[in-house]
């Protein structure tokens, strides 16, 4: 892992520098030592330029001055050096080469339930879930800001994953600020309680005459470049992503019994969302019994990384077969103060194979500090008056990605493997 002051997402640098006029950094090139490093404040913003052309033809003639015309001749010579190089460049090269837009990925702290925003290269979005009702809007609030950052007035998707309050709750406040261009789900309710019958009413007559679609295993969401595979809706998931051979799982042989779950988490709509080389995973609430369906014997997911949490680090989720066999780099647990991030899933992620780093919305201050992440992951910790952070994913095409705290705005990367 590398952290803060590196912007790109290369293999890692054996050696980087910033270049002190543009905030630009070189990778894979060396500090050149030239004394006329004035050269770079013409604005070459790439690093074969500043270290091959520019200075190697001012250290030439350099060589060829005498000693005693140095003093005046210097500033003559890197002038005409400089005119003549910009003669005999193609205007081509010295145009700022054509940066990849990358992936936005925002897990907004909405408490303890879900809003992930994923914003598109092509500006396309798609949010899973919208948060809480009441609070006096402070879900919505939270996503706008999200959106705001992200440079979108719109959302394009939004999926909600399942009809609990903490995650569809949130839709009718959202729709009083924001448009959205459709509504995914899984159908309809089937989970025998009061409150999520009441939840899905609410739900229904929010987006009534709004374009609506139900999703299944297998279908996609299209972001123009990005997409989102559904893996699992309403009980079922699915047994190949195309184009992916599913693998044998060796993790399932030590899984234990995980009970049947008759609530509306086991109907969640989980999916993979993929940019490039980049992979992320959210199952949304998806309980032990369907993550151990989905992924045993054989696991079609294959790996990822970044694995949001299920189900906000509960202990009710996060089998090790699921966790393990997705090898992710990073994990995003989005919980709240008060609200899972439970010991035992944090421990199950954090000793997953591979892991780099493991973020949290909130500290979990009903768990142990043993069972939390250092305070620079997370976003919201205890005892610290904070607004609401959320944690924002960059990512490449190529894989790699970045991760930033809004909190302290410091930023981890991953390069590409
Ligand atoms: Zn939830």
């Amino acid at each position: 892992m590398r952290r803060m002051g590196r912007s790109i997402f290369g293999k890692a640098p054996a050696r980087a520098w910033r270049n002190k006029t543009n905030g630009s950094v070189g990778r894979a090139a060396q500090r050149p030592t030239t004394r006329y490093r004035v050269i770079y404040k013409i604005g070459y913003t790439f690093p074969q330029m500043r270290n091959s052309t520019a200075s190697r033809t001012l250290n030439v003639r350099r060589r060829l001055l005498p000693r005693t015309a140095r003093p005046f001749t210097t500033l003559f010579v890197v002038a005409c050096g400089t005119v003549a190089l910009l003669l005999s460049l193609p205007q081509t090269a010295l145009a700022a080469p054509k940066e990849e837009k990358p992936l936005l990925v925002y897990s907004i702290d909405v408490e303890g339930g879900q809003a992930t925003l994923f914003v598109a290269p092509s500006g396309a979005s798609l949010l899973v879930d919208a948060g809480w009702p009441g609070n006096d809007g402070r879900d919505a609030a939270r996503i706008q800001k999200a959106m705001q950052n992200a440079g979108i007035t719109t959302i394009d998707h939004l999926l909600v994953t399942h009809f609990h309050d903490d995650h569809v709750g949130g839709v009718p406040q959202l729709l009083k600020l924001v448009s959205v261009g459709e509504f995914l789900d899984h159908g309809v309710n089937r989970e025998d309680s009061d409150a999520t019958r009441a939840n899905f009413a609410a739900y229904e007559a929010a987006i009534q005459g709004k374009t609506r679609r139900i999703v299944h295993p297998g279908d996609t969401i299209d972001l123009s470049g990005v997409s989102a595979v559904v893996l699992a809706a309403d009980g079922e998931h699915i047994a190949a992503v195309k184009g992916a051979k599913p693998q044998p799982n060796p993790f399932c042989a030590e899984e234990k019994k995980w009970a049947e779950d008759p609530s509306e988490n086991a109907r969640s709509v989980g999916i993979l969302v993929s940019y490039g080389k980049f992979r992320l995973l959210d199952l949304g609430d998806l309980t032990g019994a369907k993550e151990v369906a989905l992924v045993c014997p054989n696991n079609p997911i294959g790996i990822v990384d970044l694995y949001l949490a299920t189900h906000h680090g509960m202990n009710l989720s996060n089998s090790a077969s699921l966790v393990y066999a997705v090898h992710p780099r990073v994990a995003i647990i989005n919980n709240g103060a008060h609200k899972a991030g439970s010991p035992e899933a944090w421990q199950t992620i954090h000793s997953s194979p591979g892991l780099e780093d493991l973020w949290q919305l909130h500290t979990a201050e009903d768990s142990d500090a043993a069972h939390n992440s250092a305070v620079d992951l997370i976003a919201n910790p205890a005892g610290m008056p904070t607004d609401g952070a959320y944690l924002k994913v960059s990512a490449s095409s190529n894989g790699g990605f970045t991760v930033t705290n809004s909190r302290t705005r410091q930023t981890s990367m991953y390069f590409r493997k």
